[in-house]
């Protein structure tokens, strides 16, 4: 099947072809693990576990690599103020380390809800510190670097076309962004590689180095993961529009640097989750994450499934009516395949349909209006399942388990529904009525079909 894909250095969608055939090296820019992730970071997971089992389903054996920012990303994007990390042990009484640590397992805790599977590899910056400094060596040997009192930075005027990804030049003047209180920096864009540690206080995280103590610039792990996994040039690179104005075109000049070629082919960027209409934002308190979704009583496969329903290039408007929507959505989904009997055959013509949106730069909605062309088909019910079925396995939403539990009843139910048979046998419709209302609160369903009754409680 032919894939297009909208690729950010084109600015336009391209025919994806793969450097080797059916072999796709993919690369996602991974949470920097200092705090819990909101939902506008998953959104961008979400999206890129679609892309993946997509191409998966296309026959494409899929390398996806993921890293964990734990140590070097700094409060401001201009290089300066404190390490995230390292400000989040301190006012918590932890290290650094021990952030890391708890994030991490908070942030996988949240890829499992969404049904998101883990990359092939997830490394942790900490764990490429070596390889770091060898990088670092050879943009030095290379004449990239120079030094200032607070580590060594890089010289973007040596790279042509640095900022090509975003149009730099326009989003700065109109952002005015990176305002640096740094006079040694010889050019705004320039970044930090090399970090020295403060004089003044001792760091959780710090390693010697040719150019002495310090950390290695958040910019640089992504372009040295990639290359140990990935080679000097793999296919798809994505993460979140927010990272098109530094960290991008950043890691793109660190790896174009060393090897000389372009660091990936296709960059892919997913667009911001709008909170009722207004930037998410935690000191105004108006910040959401997975668990306050669960709080409210609302499915993590809800969230899944309304991050689908929008195109992954125009920001999500998040409400807690557009979540209630998109709950109430996925119960109806459930419960109308839990009264459908077994799965077998399929109904192919919608599985097509459901591939070719994918294919067109992967369009969710249309690819999830899917489902209910499905459940309005002319199929039978088992076939329909099947194919459901088929599908989600790229949609995520966990429906063939939700489909279990729905059918799944309490001993207590059982007891209530078999009294409505032998009411129904004597003829009593009265007492079989009142039992079906008895049920109902219970958030059961009953049909009675020529099989007998079949009973469906939707638990999310
Ligand atoms: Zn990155």
């Amino acid at each position: 099947m032919k894939i297009e894909l909208y690729n950010s250095l084109s600015k336009k969608k391209e025919e994806f072809v793969p450097i080797q055939k059916n072999k796709v090296g993919m690369y996602t820019c991974g949470p920097t693990v200092y705090d819990y992730p909101h939902i506008g970071n998953l959104l961008a997971y979400t999206i890129w576990d679609v892309l993946k089992k997509f191409l998966l389903s296309q026959g494409y054996k899929v390398t996806h690599i993921m890293n964990f920012t734990d140590v070097g990303h700094l409060t401001s994007d201009a290089d300066e103020g404190e390490d995230k990390l390292e400000k989040a042990g301190r006012s918590t009484g932890r290290s650094a380390w021990e952030i890391a640590e708890f994030f991490i397992k908070v942030f996988k805790n949240n890829l499992y809800q969404l049904n998101i599977a883990e990359p092939t590899k997830f490394l942790r910056a900490t764990d490429t510190v070596e390889e770091q400094i060898a990088f670092t060596k050879i943009l030095w040997d290379k004449g990239f670097l120079y030094k200032t009192k607070d580590g060594l930075y890089f010289d973007t005027s040596k790279i042509d076309n640095y900022g090509k990804l975003a149009n730099l030049d326009k989003v700065e003047q109109q952002e005015g962004a990176r305002v640096t209180k740094n006079p040694e920096k010889k050019n705004l864009t320039d970044f930090a590689v090399w970090k020295y540690s403060p004089e003044d206080k001792k760091r959780d995280m710090e390693w010697d180095s040719p150019w002495g103590l310090g950390f290695p610039g958040w910019h640089l792990e992504c372009s040295v993961m990639s290359q140990m996994t990935l080679g000097d040039t793999f296919d798809i690179h994505t993460g979140g529009m927010d990272l098109m104005t530094v960290h991008h075109p950043n890691e793109m000049a660190g790896s174009e640097a060393v090897t000389g070629k372009q660091q990936a082919n296709y960059w892919m960027h997913n667009a911001y989750v709008k909170l009722d209409g207004g930037k998410m934002s935690k000191s105004k308190g108006t910040y959401v994450k997975l668990e306050d979704i669960k709080e409210k009583g609302f499915s993590t496969k809800a969230f899944r499934l309304l991050v689908l329903q929008n195109h992954y290039r125009k920001s999500l408007n998040f409400s807690w009516q557009s979540i209630e929507a998109a709950n109430k959505a996925l119960h109806n989904i459930v419960r109308e395949i839990s009264f459908y009997e077994k799965p077998k055959g399929n109904c192919d013509k919608f599985s097509d349909e459901f591939y070719s949106a994918l294919a067109d730069d992967l369009n969710t909605a249309k690819a999830l209006a899917v489902i209910q062309k499905i459940l309005d088909a002319d199929c039978s019910d088992s076939a329909k399942l099947n194919t459901i079925f088929k599908i989600d396995e790229i949609l995520g939403l966990d429906l063939e388990s939700l489909r279990d539990r729905a059918l799944e009843l309490s001993s207590e139910i059982k007891i209530i529904l078999d009294k409505r048979v032998e009411a129904r046998k004597a003829k009593d419709w009265k007492e079989s009525d009142r039992l079906r209302d008895k049920l109902t609160a219970l958030g059961v369903e009953v049909q009675d079909t020529s099989e007998g009754q079949r009973a469906v409680q939707v638990k999310l």
